[in-house]
């Protein structure tokens, strides 16, 4: 196959351009000369209803379209629309007794002609005719230790649904067609691939063996445009406790610490997990995590105070929906010591059951982004003159600076778990709990036992079983305080 001709050389098929109009979706063949996307005359007549003539003499064409006429001339980037001059980036041609036009030659001339908006999309290969909604659509994903984010950015903001198949999730736009970016996804246990649904307004994401379920969160990041987060979750962890994807950082993420490591501990900030609309995991005999984990903060604020004179606050005082980021800010605002997140956990499997205690997973690049932070401590002016160097902390980082003893004080939460209640084979584990991710102090997430294991769902709801938590955590925060004066 090597006598091919020059001519031919220069222009090769490629992929065609979409119509999408108001009845229906039609493919126009592109040509690629000299690296231009061209179209045949004969094509766009057909897709547009015009008509040609060719003048073989003047070496010239006249489209006729609605009655005006466009006057092409061979080789010349001018053209003419009713009397008008119109350039174009590149020349008409004729080849093969066949004429072409380059695609831009469909919103700079024949829409004039038309009178009618036709929009060029060349990422997406789509030519829109008229009024259609076809919002652009760019979709990432972000794959965590413990769950994937599929995120859809939409501009213009459009309104979107998500209907769960067997073997995938649907994501419905509100719109005639999408002007689609998607990323190639390696096949993997939460999320086997992500393509264009098979109707023109929706996007398919194929599940993978590990799904379990999804959470949906939609979000403004500027006023042009919308975002759509959908995560993928595997079934063995504790839905609710697994972090969000990072949100849009307003300004009171930024966390000024007053001190350095912690020295010492005054103040506790005990956060019962979910509550409000969040009710968590529930248990098969009805008992929910939101009211579990409350009743559990209470009497550990209660042993607090009296034992050790410390001071408590709960990030929630009664039934009420709190994000991850509000209970870390909340800790951070007070000036904690200590953050503990209390939450109960659910499995698949009924059998699985006993405590666990993690901290926060930090993965290299955020460890990265710390040690750059942590070099960079900003300078501010302060008041009466001079300046004042003062870490200025992107929330993201925050909890690294803390990992040791976050990892210290997970340590001596097991063993005076240990020593009450019965403890999960993976007693202390790291996972990218979001709740933990802003905390600027040493914190935790203890998952006090499994509601979906009958024996201890009843346990987790008797005053005995709570107390012997509240204990156990007290015998820790006893051990952390020597920890940190030591
Ligand atoms: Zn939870």
């Amino acid at each position: 196959m090597l006598a091919i001709g020059l001519s031919f050389l220069a222009s090769a098929q490629a992929p065609s351009i979409t119509v999408v109009a108001r009845d229906g979706r039609k493919p126009l063949a592109v040509t690629a000369i000299n690296n231009q996307d061209y179209i045949a005359v004969d094509d766009v007549n057909a897709a547009f209803a015009t008509t040609s003539r060719e003048d073989r003499l003047a070496g010239g064409l006249t489209i006729t379209a609605r009655g005006r006429s466009i006057v092409l001339t061979e080789n010349q980037n001018v053209v003419s629309v009713a009397g008008r001059l119109v350039t174009l980036p590149a020349p008409p041609l004729r080849r093969d007794n066949r004429w072409y036009v380059p695609a831009d030659f469909l919103p700079r001339a024949l829409s004039v002609a038309l009178d009618v908006r036709l929009d060029l999309r060349r990422s997406a290969r789509l030519l829109i005719v008229g009024d259609m909604r076809v919002p652009r659509v760019v979709a990432r994903v972000d794959a965590g230790a413990n769950n994937v984010a599929v995120t859809f950015d939409i501009t213009p903001n459009t309104e979107t649904r998500v209907n769960p198949q067997p073997g995938r999730l649907i994501v419905q736009f509100d719109a005639d067609a999408l002007d689609l970016s998607i990323p190639l996804v390696p096949s993997q246990a939460l999320l086997a691939g992500i393509t264009p649904g098979d109707t023109p307004s929706t996007v398919a994401i194929a599940l993978g063996p590990r799904f379990a379920l999804h959470r949906v969160t939609t979000s403004q990041p500027d006023a042009g445009s919308g975002r759509l987060t959908i995560e993928l979750l595997p079934a063995t962890t504790d839905v609710a406790a697994v972090p969000a994807p990072p949100a849009p950082a307003p300004d009171t993420r930024l966390v000024i610490p007053t001190q350095g490591p912690s020295t010492g501990l005054r103040t506790v900030v005990i956060d019962p997990g979910h509550g409000g609309e969040q009710l968590g995991t529930q248990g098969v005999k009805g008992t929910l995590e939101k009211e579990i984990t409350l009743s559990v903060a209470r009497r550990l604020r209660t042993l607090i105070e009296s034992r050790l004179g410390l001071k408590v606050f709960l990030t929630r005082e009664d039934d009420r929906t709190m994000e991850p980021d509000e209970r870390s800010a909340f800790a951070n605002n007070h000036k904690a010591d200590v953050f503990l997140s209390i939450h109960a956990n659910s499995a698949v499997r009924p059998s699985v059951k006993g405590a666990e205690v993690y901290y926060l997973t930090v993965e290299r690049a955020d460890e990265e982004a710390r040690k750059r932070a942590d070099a960079n401590a900003t300078t501010l002016p302060a008041l009466g003159g001079g300046n004042r160097a003062i870490d200025l902390i992107l929330w993201e980082t925050a909890q690294a600076r803390y990992l040791e003893q976050s990892a210290t004080l997970a340590g001596f939460i097991e063993q005076s778990l240990r020593a009450r209640v019965e403890m999960s084979p993976r007693a202390v584990q790291q996972a990218p709990f979001r709740v933990l991710v802003g905390a600027n102090m040493p914190a935790t997430l203890v998952e006090i036992g499994y509601l979906s294991n009958a024996e201890q769902e009843s346990q987790l709801a008797t005053a005995a079983y709570q107390d012997q938590v509240a204990q156990a955590l007290l015998d820790a925060l006893i051990k952390f305080r020597g920890f940190l004066e030591h």
